[in-house]
C-alpha cells in the first residue's frame, strides 16, 4: 500500500512521464510517485524488437478504436497505445527522429523554438544513444542511394533522403524511456506503482489536490500533479474529472468542475497508406525457403541478438517532396522488409516488402470528446482535402522511387493495390479505403490552447501536462523523441515553477 501523500504524482510512466520523474528527482523537487495503469515492461516481447508484432492488440495495448471517419469512407481504425512501463515507447518500432527544426519554430510558442529545445534533445540522446539499425535487411540498405551521392548519409526530415533509420535500441534490445530515465530515477528515490489505473483528478476549489485510483484509493499531491497519460489518456482523464468543454460534459451527463474549451480539440495524426510487394527470394516472410531461418531465429536472437527477431519491422525509409518539387519533404515513407498481410490477419504465405507514405504535416484536425456512450476519438483523417492530394502524389512518387532502388534480385512486383490502380482517382480511392495512421496522435492539450508554455493547465493550479498531447502541431517525423524531449524539459520547468 503506498503512502497517502507525495509532493508530486506523475500519471503515466510513458515516454514523457519517465523523463518527467527523472527530471523532478534530479532537482530534488520532493517525493515523487509515478502511477502506471499497465504492468511491467520486463517481458521478452518488449525487449525483442520484432516482439511488437505480437503485442499489438494484446494486454499491453489500450486497444482504442477511432470513431467512424467520413474522410476514410466511414471506417473506424485501431489506435494502439502502450499500456505498461515505458508506455507507447515500449510497444513502438523505436524509430528515432527529432523532427524538423522548423517544426518547433512553427509552433510559435515562447520558449519552444528549435534553439530552445535543441539542448534538451541532446541531453535525451545522451541517455538514449540512438543508432542506425545494425544488420538491416539488404532491401532496406538498397534505399540509401535513392537521392544521389549528395544526399545525407542518414535519412532526415530536413531534406530529401533515404536509407536505414536510427533506433533507440542497445545491443539488439529495446532501450526505452523506462530504461534510460525511470530506472535510474527509482534508484534516486522515485516510487512507481504499476497496474494502477487513475480514474480521475480531485480538485479542491481550483487546485488539483488528489488522484483517485480506479479502485477508489485516494492519494494526495502536496506540490502538484503531472498528467503524462498520452494524447488520448491525458485529455480523457481531464474529461473524467469534469475539466473540459462545458457543453460536451453536460451533454454526456457529467458535472462541470472547470470549463476548459480546447481540452480534446486539435487531435491529429500522420495518416499513412502503403504498397505491398511479393515474390520469392525477396524480403522476409513465411515460406518454405525461409523456414530454417525462422526456426533458428529464437536461438540466434538469444545468443547473438541478431537475425529476423532483432528487426523492429520498420527498418528505414525516406523523406521526400510528394510532387518532386523543391522545398522540404512533405511525406515520410516507412520501409518494412517483410511481407505483410493486406487481407487482415497476421500471417501470409510468401516473401516480400512494404512501404508506406505518411503526411509530414497534416492540415486535418479531429477531436476527442466524452459522450454518453464513452470516449469518442475522431482523428479527422482527410477532413482537409489537400491532405489526400499530397498522399496521392506521394504514393505515385513512392512507386517511381522504389523502381529506382537498388534491390537487385530481391525486387518483387507490387501485389497490392497493384499496378492497375494507377490513376490519381484510383489511388485516392485506395487510400480512403485503406489508410490508417503512423500511430502518432498529438495535440489534444496543446500549448497555446488549454496548456501554457510552462505546461500548466490553464484555470487549475498545481496541474501540469507533459506528453505528446501538448504539441500544437505534429512534428514532421515519428513522435517518440519529441515526447521524451517534452518530458525532459517538463521535469525542470515543474520543479522550478512548483517551488
Ligand atoms: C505501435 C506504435 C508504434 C510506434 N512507432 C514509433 C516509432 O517507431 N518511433 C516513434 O518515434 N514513435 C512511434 N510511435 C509513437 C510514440 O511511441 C509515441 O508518440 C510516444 O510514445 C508518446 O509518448 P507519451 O509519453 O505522450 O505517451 P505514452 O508513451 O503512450 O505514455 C502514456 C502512459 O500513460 C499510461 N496511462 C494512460 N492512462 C492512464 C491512467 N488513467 N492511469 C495510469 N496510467 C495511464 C499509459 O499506460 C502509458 O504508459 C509509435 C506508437 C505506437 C503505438
Amino acid at each position: 500500500m503506498p503512502a497517502a501523500a507525495y509532493d508530486f504524482i506523475v500519471i503515466g510512466a510513458g515516454s514523457a512521464g519517465c523523463a518527467v520523474a527523472a527530471g523532478l528527482a534530479a532537482r530534488q523537487a520532493g517525493s515523487v510517485l509515478v502511477l502506471e495503469a499497465g504492468p511491467s515492461d520486463r517481458w521478452p516481447l518488449v525487449r525483442m524488437p520484432f516482439g511488437l508484432v505480437w503485442m499489438l492488440g494484446g494486454r499491453r495495448d489500450w486497444r482504442y478504436r477511432s470513431a467512424p471517419m467520413a474522410g476514410i469512407g466511414g471506417r473506424s481504425i485501431a489506435i494502439p497505445r502502450g499500456r505498461m512501463l515505458g508506455g507507447s515507447g515500449s510497444i513502438n518500432s523505436m524509430v528515432w527522429f527529432r523532427g524538423r527544426a522548423e517544426d518547433f519554430d512553427g509552433w510559435a510558442v515562447p520558449g519552444w523554438s528549435f534553439a530552445d529545445v535543441e539542448p534538451a534533445f541532446a541531453e535525451v540522446e545522451a541517455a538514449i544513444r540512438p543508432a542506425p539499425l545494425a544488420g538491416a535487411h539488404p532491401l532496406t540498405v538498397g534505399l540509401s542511394g535513392l537521392f544521389g551521392a549528395n544526399a545525407p548519409t542518414h535519412p532526415t526530415p530536413e531534406r530529401e533522403s533515404a536509407g536505414v533509420f536510427r533506433f533507440n535500441m542497445r545491443n539488439g534490445r529495446r532501450w526505452s524511456a523506462a530504461d534510460a530515465f525511470l530506472r535510474p530515477a527509482l534508484a534516486a528515490g522515485v516510487q512507481v506503482l504499476q497496474n494502477c489505473e487513475v480514474a480521475r483528478i480531485g480538485l479542491k476549489r481550483d487546485r488539483a489536490r488528489e488522484v483517485v485510483l480506479a479502485d477508489g484509493v485516494v492519494l494526495t499531491a502536496r506540490k502538484g500533479i503531472v498528467l503524462s497519460a498520452g494524447s488520448i489518456g491525458s485529455p480523457a482523464l481531464l474529461l473524467a474529472s469534469g475539466i473540459g468543454p462545458a457543453e460536451d460534459l453536460k451533454a454526456a451527463g457529467r458535472d462541470v468542475a472547470i470549463p476548459a474549451d480546447g481540452v480534446g480539440a486539435n487531435l491529429h495524426d500522420h495518416p499513412g497508406a502503403g504498397l505491398h510487394f511479393a515474390g520469392p527470394g525477396s524480403g522476409y516472410g513465411l515460406n518454405a525457403g525461409q523456414a530454417g531461418q525462422w526456426l533458428a531465429a529464437p536461438l540466434r536472437y538469444a545468443l547473438m541478438r541478431s537475425g529476423v527477431l532483432a528487426s523492429p519491422t520498420v527498418e528505414g525509409g525516406a523523406f521526400f517532396n510528394a510532387r518532386g518539387e523543391d522545398g522540404p519533404p512533405d511525406v515520410q515513407s516507412h520501409f518494412i522488409p517483410f511481407l505483410l498481410n493486406w487481407e487482415g490477419g497476421r500471417y501470409r504465405y510468401g516473401a516480400g516488402y512494404f512501404a508506406d507514405i505518411c503526411l509530414c504535416r497534416p492540415k486535418s484536425r479531429g477531436r476527442l470528446r466524452l459522450t454518453k456512450q464513452g470516449l469518442e476519438i475522431d482523428l479527422g483523417l482527410f477532413a482537409d482535402p489537400s491532405d489526400l492530394d499530397i498522399m496521392v502524389a506521394g504514393l505515385q512518387r513512392l512507386r517511381s522511387l522504389l523502381a529506382e532502388a537498388e534491390f537487385g534480385a530481391r525486387r518483387a512486383p507490387e501485389i497490392f493495390p497493384g499496378p492497375a490502380i494507377a490513376s490519381d482517382e484510383a489511388i485516392a480511392a485506395h487510400i480512403r479505403a485503406r489508410a490508417g495512421t503512423a500511430y502518432h496522435p498529438v495535440g489534444t492539450l496543446a500549448m497555446g490552447g488549454p496548456v501554457t508554455e510552462r505546461l500548466a493547465l490553464r484555470g487549475v493550479d498545481g496541474l501540469w501536462v507533459a506528453d505528446a498531447s501538448v504539441m500544437p502541431a505534429v512534428t514532421s517525423a515519428n513522435t517518440n523523441a519529441p515526447a521524451m524531449m517534452i518530458g525532459h524539459r517538463a521535469g525542470a520547468m515543474i520543479a522550478e515553477d512548483a517551488a
